[in-house]
C-alpha cells in the first residue's frame, strides 16, 4: 500500500484532535473528487512498518492528546490496500485501545466484500459511499455529500 499524506495532527477529519493517513488507490472515480491524484494506487509514497511505528508513536504521544486515527484517502478498502489497513487498525486497537479510529470509503457498506469486512472488526466509524456532486452539501460534517451514510460500530 502506498500513501499521499500523513497528518500528525489533524483537528478537520473526523472528532477532536487526531492523526490522519491519505492512502493510494481508489477505483470509484466520484465527479468532483477533491483528491484525484490519489486515485492512482502507485502514486505517493511507500506505506512501511516505519510508518507504522509512527502513527503509533504520535497517538501515545502525552504532550498532545489524539483522540484517534482517521483513514481517508484515496479509499482504504481498495481492494488492494485491505491486508496492510487490516494488520494497521489490529495493531492500533492492540497498543492503543483508548483511541478511536474512523475510516472512510467509497463503497457502501453494504457492498464491502468478506475481505473487506474484515477491517469492520476494529473501527469504530465507517463513513461510506462515493461522494455524489448532485448531493453535495458543505453543512454537513465529516461527509461531502447527503448519500453518504455515517456508521457507529462503538458508543
Ligand atoms: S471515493 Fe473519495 S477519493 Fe475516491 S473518487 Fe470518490 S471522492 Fe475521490
Amino acid at each position: 500500500m502506498n500513501y499521499h499524506q500523513y497528518f500528525p495532527i489533524d483537528v478537520v477529519n473526523g472528532p477532536g484532535t487526531r492523526v490522519t493517513l491519505f492512502v493510494s488507490g481508489c477505483e470509484h472515480q466520484c465527479r468532483g473528487c477533491y483528491n484525484q491524484s490519489t486515485w492512482n494506487p502507485c502514486s505517493g509514497h511507500l506505506f512501511d512498518d516505519g510508518m507504522v511505528e509512527q502513527i503509533l508513536t504520535d497517538l501515545k504521544d502525552n504532550r498532545i492528546h489524539r483522540r484517534g486515527l482517521s483513514l481517508s484517502g484515496g479509499d482504504p478498502l481498495y481492494p488492494q490496500n485491505v491486508s496492510a489497513i487490516l494488520a494497521l487498525v489490529k495493531c492500533v486497537k492492540a497498543e492503543c485501545p483508548s483511541k478511536d479510529i474512523w475510516l472512510w470509503t467509497g463503497y457502501r457498506l453494504d457492498e464491502l466484500d468478506k475481505t473487506q469486512r474484515q477491517v469492520l472488526d476494529y473501527i469504530d466509524v465507517l463513513v461510506d459511499g462515493k461522494f455524489d456532486q448532485s448531493l453535495a452539501d458543505p453543512s454537513l460534517i465529516f461527509r461531502g455529500s447527503s448519500n453518504q451514510v455515517i456508521h457507529h460500530f462503538s458508543q
